[in-house]
């Protein structure tokens, strides 16, 4: 209850502020970009400083936690989708060509819904609840996948949301004309984001003849289970947090696979962990670093 008083006061309180008092309260820097002064639809400002004022409640999704580097300071606004990569790449979020590669053919614009908050390095919200995750948070989960993201591929994203990193992820994998032309299956319970999220990618040229090939799959289903069909994947992302490794991804997960998550419960502390599962089938266990992500709800709890 106290959360919700919370969040209906900022609410209220940001309907009445300009802008950039809730920059200057947060001490951001000064945006670069024309968004910060192009929100005229309240509506849209309202959201922009609802995430900016509530940052540090977990049902703002996916961005990391503390570590001094990724702060709330950092967040810059971008011109495009271009400069959004080259400033994670010059801030060392993104690391290697390929992550860079990816995250440049798709073009985030597409897939968020709130078109000013696109190039922002912030989750946004989506609808029902859900955000497309902060690009940082993106980066480093593809940057943690990266060599399992290779052309033939198979790999899952549980809770895809926006469809966002899917997509990214089948530009990576995709092997157009071999015999394993590679497969991103995406997961999400809520059938209206799975509607969104395809849209999307139709509107994405990167994306859409990868849908039309069959190698970007985005499907209704609950997470929990995985997507038994397809499996065994090479690589696994899950977008929300699990109170517990779900047991169904490790046993989806291929030999030499690897399972990206946060897990942790809601409101509680929660780390981006990474599963490894070796050749003999055996399980290694490891946590990166704290985050916040919105709960990869029980089909009984939805
Ligand atoms: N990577 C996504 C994250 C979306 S937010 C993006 O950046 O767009 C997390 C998503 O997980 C939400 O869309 C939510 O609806 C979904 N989700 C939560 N519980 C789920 C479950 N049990 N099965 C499938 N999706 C789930």
């Amino acid at each position: 209850v106290a959360t919700y008083l919370r969040l209906a006061y900022v609410a209220y309180v940001c309907s009445r502020l300009p802008l950039s008092a809730v920059y200057v309260h947060r001490q951001l820097p000064p945006c670069r970009s024309k968004c910060y002064t192009s929100l005229r639809d309240p509506f849209d400002r309202l959201a922009l400083a609802s995430v900016i004022l509530t940052s540090t409640h977990p049902c703002v999704l996916g961005h990391a936690r503390g570590a001094g580097q990724h702060t709330m300071r950092e967040r810059t606004v971008c011109a495009d989708n271009t400069a959004l990569v080259e400033e994670l790449r010059r801030r060392g979020v993104i690391q290697s060509e390929k992550v860079e590669r990816g995250m440049m053919a798709v073009d985030r614009g597409n897939f968020a819904s709130i078109p000013q908050m696109a190039y922002m390095d912030a989750p946004s919200p989506i609808g029902h609840g859900a955000t497309i995750s902060a690009p940082h948070m993106h980066a480093y989960c593809l940057e943690a996948l990266s060599p399992w993201l290779t052309p033939g591929a198979k790999v899952l994203d549980v809770g895809s949301g926006s469809g966002y990193l899917a997509a990214v992820m089948a530009t990576l994998v995709q092997d157009r004309g071999s015999k394993a032309p590679g497969l991103v299956i995406g997961v999400e319970y809520i059938p209206t984001l799975v509607e969104a999220a395809l849209q999307s990618a139709e509107r994405d040229p990167t994306s859409r003849p990868l849908l039309d090939a069959g190698i970007l799959q985005l499907r209704v289903g609950d997470g929990w289970q995985g997507w038994p069909e397809s499996a065994p994947y090479d690589a696994i992302h899950v977008g929300a947090a699990a109170a517990t490794v779900p047991q169904a991804l490790v046993r989806q997960l291929a030999p030499g696979g690897r399972l990206v998550l946060p897990v942790g419960l809601d409101g509680q502390e929660q780390v981006l962990t990474v599963v490894d599962k070796d050749y003999t089938g055996h399980v290694k266990t490891k946590g990166l670093f704290s985050v916040q992500y919105v709960p990869l709800v029980h089909r009984n709890e939805a």
